[in-house]
């Protein structure tokens, strides 16, 4: 089972990786914390990364395809365990190579779970996140960017899996034990079929 894990930032994504992790035992695809992984070790790609992410901006779709193509032949073994995709993709471009690269190995998207979070909760969870986290692009400015990157660049992509058939509304404004509650029997309403 190959899953995408979608919606805005600060919408819930990484936690909600982790507990479908822990449940299906997915292999977990972060781009950002792959990045930020790569910022930390002071790599050309971190370098390079890091001036897009400090400022809200999205990677490039032609680096950002050809760290996950690296990462796909480096990790063979994830066409067995199944992949949840967290923070990718975040472009059309990159949901098309993300299918190519899929069906090139012989699988595909099984669903796309969106997590869907009003915009001042967005806000408030990002602000609460960077008070613990550290993390350079959870304060307000950068924030405001990101949200306005994602209703650009990102949000089309509800409309893309909507299309596909494999796109699961969520809503994520309840509490993390609900939010999973519900993922979990979508998902398995879906194992079942
Ligand atoms: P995240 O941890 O998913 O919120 O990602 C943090 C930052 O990493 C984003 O704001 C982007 O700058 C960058 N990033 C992560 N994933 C992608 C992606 N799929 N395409 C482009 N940039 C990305």
């Amino acid at each position: 089972m190959n899953i995408v894990i979608f919606g805005a930032p600060g919408s819930g994504k990484g936690t909600q990786s982790e507990k479908l992790i822990e449940r299906y035992g997915l292999h977990h695809i972060s781009t950002g914390q792959l990045l930020r992984d790569n910022i930390a070790r002071g790599t050309h790609l971190g370098k390079v990364a890091n001036t897009y992410i400090s400022n809200g901006n999205l990677i490039p779709d032609k680096l950002m395809l050809e760290v996950l193509e690296e990462y796909f032949q480096t990790h063979p073994g994830i066409r067995e365990t199944g992949v949840i995709f967290d923070g990718f993709p975040r472009t059309i471009p990159q949901a098309e190579a993300l299918s190519e690269m899929l069906a090139k190995l012989g699988t595909e998207i099984h669903a796309v779970v969106g997590l869907e979070v009003d915009e001042d909760e967005l806000v408030r969870r990002m602000i609460e996140r960077g008070k613990e986290s550290g993390r350079a692009d959870d304060k307000l400015e950068t924030i405001k960017n990101r949200l306005e990157v994602y209703h650009n660049q990102t949000a089309p992509l509800r409309e893309y899996y909507i299309g596909k058939g494999s796109y699961h509304a969520i809503d994520g404004n309840r509490s993390v034990e609900e939010i999973f509650g519900d993922i979990a029997c979508k998902l398995d309403e879906k194992t079942a079929r």
